[in-house]
């Protein structure tokens, strides 16, 4: 083959290669689409410009369906789902050992004195999402009426309880921070409903020497309602008490307290929640 009979071949061969490698997206300067500006301002922090065409791309996510009364919605695609309304795999006793509340009718359901349950997975900032029903035909009053709690790392608490036309302490009724916080208003819906709580939870920080950097934040949806709003915990909840925060490790478990109440839970997901430009 002489010289200019191979260019004539190599190189329409090359070029359609090329052509293939940018429609695939293959090669570092095909990877992505140059959509954006490098000649725009540059924003605080000194990383990326203005509509930056090399800022990455967030990543896809397919979203859940919501919940009705009668079915559980589906969790978004890359949610860890803890309860999916079949067993209790992803849940173990909190003094160790199997998780001892019963699943029924698609629900898992505190039994009364088998102790609260934590999930085998451990998360730090996350969202969580969960779904819980007061026992209907309700009982008791105040605190002694269909209590529960989201405890996050057993230690930051988000209460369940029975607060539809319940009174107890503002501080402990459904939805507060336990303790510290009422919620903005209280959005309970009546025994027996399904009610949601969406946590957005930031994790505490702690410096070198273990003293606390920053403290643990929560923004909670009750049944769609903003009634907490990036609220700082004042330290780990507690019974009449205020506890300072101890030092911890960067992750731990969802804790589901057992206050001797058969309160019903379903659709229970988490999902991690990582910084921006984060693949
Ligand atoms: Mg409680």
């Amino acid at each position: 083959m002489t010289m200019n009979r191979r260019k004539r071949f190599v190189l329409p061969l090359a070029m359609a290669g090329l052509v293939a490698a940018s429609t695939l997206g293959l090669g570092q300067d095909h990877a992505r689409p140059k959509v954006g500006y490098k000649d725009t301002p540059m924003l605080p922090g000194g990383r990326w410009h203005v509509h930056d065409s090399d800022r990455p791309f967030p990543t896809v996510v397919t979203p859940g369906t919501c919940s009705t009364q009668e079915e559980p919605g589906k969790a978004p695609s890359d949610a860890v789902v803890l309860f999916d309304g079949k067993d209790l795999s992803h849940w173990q006793s909190g003094r160790g050992g199997p998780a001892r509340w019963t699943v029924q009718d698609g629900a898992m359901v505190a039994r009364p004195g088998a102790g609260e349950i934590k999930s085998r997975d451990e998360f730090g900032d996350c969202q969580i999402h969960l779904e819980f029903a007061s026992p209907n035909p309700p009982r008791g009053r105040d605190q002694d009426r269909g209590n529960s709690g989201v405890i996050i790392f057993g230690l930051y608490e988000i209460q369940v309880l029975d607060s539809y036309e319940n009174v107890t302490y503002a501080d402990g009724q459904a939805a507060a921070i336990y303790g510290q916080y009422p919620p903005l208003v209280n959005a309970s819906r009546p025994p027996g409903q399904w009610q949601t709580y969406d946590i957005m939870f930031t994790t505490p920080r702690f410096k070198p020497d273990n003293s606390l950097e920053s403290p643990a934040y929560s923004t909670v949806l009750h049944n769609g309602v903003l009634v907490h709003n990036h609220t700082a915990h004042v330290g780990p909840m507690a019974y009449r008490a205020s506890p300072p925060y101890r030092h911890h490790g960067p992750k731990g478990p969802i804790v589901l307290q057992d206050h001797g109440h058969p309160v019903r839970f379903r659709n229970i997901w988490v999902r991690e929640i990582k910084d921006y430009d984060q693949p």
